[in-house]
């Protein structure tokens, strides 16, 4: 019940796999969602599954039909108790049941009926029924022509009304049912392309290399006349968010010339053979206006390995990569224009796309420095009333492992709060509210929590601020909360004193204790375990076993990597990466990294026993205040009895 996936619990962004698992939500590596065609498709089964009950006799009347002779026999027999008459159909009650087979073994018996008035009619049928006694109703005929409506116009007019949306989908997405295969690129006005590299902040590496792309494409003939050759494809790359699409738009923005935009999922047609032709066409157009930019965004759902993935090749998608292959090949020199392509997965690209000639160069768009990230803040802060009290230098400390898009959203979260409350300046307050909710998710209003749970929670998070606090090499205590946000039900939060790129044994070693603190104070206080431990056990494992078998820093093993396992992608080239050590190694493995997390448990245990007076404080502190900021961790520590400091 404590932290939560991402964990901050105790990592604020220390831990090295931290980072990569900070994705924005909404962009999945490339693919598409399930398609729209299948829902098509299950509508269409409902419907038809819809007619096929509703004609079905069995549904409309489920009493058996008789003859119409066999009516009049009951009739005269004085066996019918009530008729219900609908146009020439007449729905009756027997008085007494009869068998529907005259056979002898035959025990279906039944005691209402159907049948209906032959064309030429009955005269003498009304009073033969109020002769016998019996009670008549009727209904008008209409009410049939309704069941008739609704068993055929019903579906009809749900067909068409699929189709139509159906149409109009494919209209609004630019392209009408017949003009299906028609280039999608967009083509950007070179003079309304307002993107510039000043609304990049920070990524000068890649600006440094995107200025020659510019240059070039300002004089072409120079270049020429030179006789250089430049990359004619650019590859940017780095996680979501850190703003490729942004440096594509300023790069043609600062160049001044069209700007051909496609994103790789928009290739991905419900036909075969239209995403090749659109790449086709797309290059067509840029060479007529060259110099130019063409920019393939999302370049992996695209140029994914082919032959790879589950269930055989995807025909379409390859036929379109081989097409994008061949027309990066087909350039002739004299054609200037330069190939841009962005990406966040480049170890599942097919090799042939990185060949010289070809997507050869690769740009780097990293996840921004601490410096950058306080250049990426005051640019994004520029268009919003922020207080001059706000210290960009400390949010930028605070939030390792955001990209430019994270911080972006940092910024929008914290003015929405200042307009919740009418205020028209965005306050620091505001801002450290926004980065607990978009590193920790909301808080969880209105949820109960038994006084004996909350002990608990408040001793497991106290366990992890101590050990942090104590232990030599772990990062400073943010902060520590109990209450429940998002996923978890407290966190206890650390930031790093510094960015670091580097983690030593030591540093690893401290924070594994600090992560089993919140299981060992369960431990020592209630002499128990609880389920909120999951997600610690979990960070312990894996970094534990990273330690083991990547970076070498195990006594028994020494200076080994045995190859990553992690980087399994589940459609990508590496499913067929195989371990290369044995199984008895990989038992020795599994025995190090448990010897590992036992010994983090056992000092994060000792420590916590050493300190049990401020255990207790901090717990106490929590219980009553519910969020208590690091200082105040610090402080109870230096006013321990034994006065030890931390060192
Ligand atoms: P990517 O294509 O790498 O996923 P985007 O270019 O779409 O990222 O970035 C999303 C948004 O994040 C941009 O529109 C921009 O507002 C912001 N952003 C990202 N990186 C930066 C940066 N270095 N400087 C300024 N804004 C940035
Ligand atoms: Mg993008
Ligand atoms: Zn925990």
């Amino acid at each position: 019940m404590t932290d939560k996936e991402k964990n901050q619990n105790d990592d604020a962004g220390a831990s090295p796999d931290n980072k990569k698992k900070r994705k924005k939500p909404g962009t999945p590596p490339g693919g598409k969602s399930p398609g729209n065609g299948t829902f098509f498709w299950i509508l269409l089964f409902f419907v038809f599954l819809f007619w096929y009950v509703a004609s079905s006799n069995d549904f409309l009347n489920s009493t058996p039909e008789i003859e119409y002779s066999k009516f009049r026999q009951e009739l005269k027999d004085d066996n019918i108790r009530t008729v219900h008459v609908q146009g020439d159909r007449i729905n009756g009650e027997l008085k007494e049941s009869r068998r529907l087979k005259e056979a002898a073994d035959d025990t279906t018996a039944y005691d209402s009926f159907t049948t209906y008035i032959p064309s030429f009619g009955d005269d003498q049928l009304f009073s033969i029924l109020e002769e016998r006694n019996v009670t008549v109703s009727a209904e008008p005929e209409t009410g049939e022509f309704w069941w008739y409506f609704l068993m055929f116009a019903f579906p009809l007019i749900l067909f068409l009304l699929i189709g139509f949306t159906f149409y109009r989908r494919m209209q609004a997405q630019g392209r009408g049912l017949f003009n299906i295969g028609k280039s999608q690129a967009k083509l950007q006005d070179p003079s309304k392309q307002k993107t510039r590299f000043d609304d990049v902040a920070g990524q000068e590496g890649a600006k440094t290399e995107l200025r020659e792309v510019i240059e070039f494409l300002r004089n072409p003939e120079r270049y020429e006349e030179l006789g250089a050759k430049l990359p004619k494809g650019m590859l940017l790359v780095g996680p979501p968010g850190t703003g490729k699409t942004l440096l594509a738009r300023a790069t043609a923005g600062e160049a001044e010339v069209p700007f051909f935009t496609i994103t790789g999922s928009d290739f991905m047609e419900m036909f075969v053979g239209v995403g090749a032709k659109r790449v086709r066409e797309m290059f067509k157009k840029a060479k007529e206006s060259s110099p130019s930019i063409i920019f393939i965004d999302e370049l992996d759902s695209i140029g994914r390995q082919r032959g790879a993935g589950l269930g055989g090749g995807h025909d379409e998608r390859e036929q379109t990569l081989n097409q994008l292959l061949s027309e990066l090949d087909g350039f002739e020199p004299s054609e200037s224009v330069v190939v841009m392509g962005a990406t966040n997965r480049p170890d599942i690209l097919d090799q042939a796309l990185l060949r010289p000639g070809r997507f050869d160069r690769q740009v780097t768009v990293d996840l921004p420095s601490q410096n950058a990230r306080i250049d990426i803040l005051k640019l994004h802060a520029k268009n919003k009333p922020i207080s001059d009290e706000v210290d960009f230098e400390r949010i930028a400390r605070s939030t390792p492992g955001f990209s430019g898009a994270d911080l972006e959203n940092l910024l929008n979260e914290a003015t929405l709060y200042a307009g919740r409350e009418k205020r028209n300046e965005v306050t620091m307050d505001d801002i450290d509210k926004a980065r607990d909710k978009v590193m920790m998710g909301l808080k969880r209003e209105g949820m109960q929590i038994s006084e004996e749970e909350k002990k608990m929670l408040a001793y497991h998070e106290a366990g992890h601020a101590l050990v942090a606090a104590v232990l030599p090499h772990s990062d400073p205590i943010h902060k520590v909360t109990i209450v429940p946000r998002g996923k978890a039900m407290g966190v206890t939060q650390q930031l790093p004193e510094k960015e670091k790129y580097l983690y030593n044994r030591e540093y690893l070693l401290d924070r594994l204790a600090v992560v089993m603190g919140g299981r060992a104070a369960e431990q020592l206080i209630f002499d128990t375990a609880t389920s909120g431990a999951q997600n610690d056990l979990k960070q312990v494992a894996q970094l534990s076993r990273k330690m083991v078998t990547e970076w070498g820093m195990s006594k028994r093993f020494g200076h080994i990597s045995f190859g990553s396992s992690e980087q399994e992608v589940f459609l990508g080239r590496d499913m067929s990466r195989q371990r290369e050590y044995s199984d008895s190694t990989a038992r020795e493995i599994d025995e190090e990294v448990k010897a590992i997390s036992q010994e983090a448990f056992d000092r994060a245990l000792q420590t916590l026993e050493e300190n049990r007076e401020v255990l207790d404080g901090v717990a106490a502190l929590l219980i009553e205040k519910e969020e208590i900021p690091g200082e105040k961790v610090e402080e109870l520590i230096e006013k321990r009895p034994a006065g030890k400091q931390k060192s």
